[in-house]
């Protein structure tokens, strides 16, 4: 179904309901003002000031309303997976308003590591789930940049790149990538926190990927340590919304940074550590220089070594 989305203000919602007085359904989704049907367009508009506009005539009703519309998806309605709450978490941690966050890249032998904290509001529930955030997991890449550009223009949110220059110093300096993600993490929440102050979220929900106090022990040292309400979970993109629209963010960026890559390469570099990426590096190293490799790819991998047994043989 196509969506179109649209932030207004309380002046012009009150205009809206007017206008539309007469193709009020009486139906209100939760967290939703009024929602209206005309015969190309449902239009539903939620307390937190967004508006949705579905189906074949969704441009042409939104245009209606404002110039600044969010650009068209494609969504399929999906019941997202039921989330398990670990016994660590508060219980209703799910309708909390809350910062999620999480990293993508991470075991890919090619491109950077990006992480992304995202606030989401319990009053932008209903819409989040209406554009289609979900695990991006089940998301296709290109479905993932469709919802990603449309969270960047309401939704609070950091995002860092760690580009493979600074990660391959980084690494030969000594540390490891688990602290390089929970310093990312750290960063990214702080960020995110001082965009949203006085503000402040009921809970901050972290993608696990390590241990709790493994994680603040990678922290140690740091200036500002974000400990408050902090709770992690493995699979989080099913607990909290903002977990899941974090990736999204973070999963949009990377992919953008590989067709970066790819453009710089001359070709399409894969993704993953499996053997097509020994071939790739292989590749680019006879047509660029074994130079250009620390900017490419995480050279700590083994892939890097079997790129060169490649190159060696083929010689
Ligand atoms: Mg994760």
């Amino acid at each position: 179904m196509s969506n179109v989305v649209l932030k207004l203000s309380s002046q012009e919602m009150r205009k809206m309901m007017e206008y539309y007085q007469n193709n009020l359904t009486g139906k209100t989704p939760p967290g939703g003002l009024f929602s209206a049907k005309t015969p190309q367009c449902t239009i539903t508009a939620y307390k937190s000031g967004k508006v949705l506009f579905q189906g074949s005539g969704c441009n042409e009703e939104a245009r209606k309303w404002g110039s600044d519309a969010v650009e068209k998806t494609e969504t399929k309605a999906k019941t997202p997976a039921t989330p398990k709450i670990s016994a660590s978490l508060p219980n209703n941690i799910s309708s909390l308003s809350a910062i999620g966050s999480d990293e993508v890249g991470t075991g890919d032998f090619f491109g950077p590591i990006t992480v992304c904290a995202a606030y989401v509001r319990k009053e932008d529930m209903p819409l989040l789930k209406e554009i289609g955030v979900q695990d991006s997991k089940n998301l296709t890449d290109e479905k993932i940049s469709t919802i990603a550009k449309q969270l960047i223009k309401f939704l609070p949110y950091s995002l860092l790149v760690l580009h493979n220059v600074k990660y391959n110093k980084l690494q030969s300096s000594g540390m490891s990538q688990g602290k390089m993600k929970a310093l990312l993490h750290n960063q990214a929440i702080g960020h995110l926190l001082e965009k949203l102050a006085p503000e402040k979220p009921e809970a901050i929900l972290i993608d696990q990927f390590a241990k709790e106090e493994v994680y603040f022990k990678y922290l140690s040292g740091q200036k500002v340590i974000h400990k408050e309400n902090v709770y992690f979970s493995t699979k989080a993109e099913g607990i909290h919304l903002a977990v899941a629209a974090a990736s999204i963010i973070a999963r949009h960026a990377f992919v953008q940074h590989f067709e970066k890559l790819s453009k710089a390469a001359g070709f399409k570099i894969p993704k993953g550590a499996g053997s097509q990426v020994d071939v790739a590096a292989a590749r680019l190293i006879k047509e660029k220089g074994k130079e250009v490799l620390p900017s490419y790819v995480k050279l700590h991998f083994a892939n890097t070594e079997k790129a060169m047994n490649l190159l060696r043989k083929s010689k």
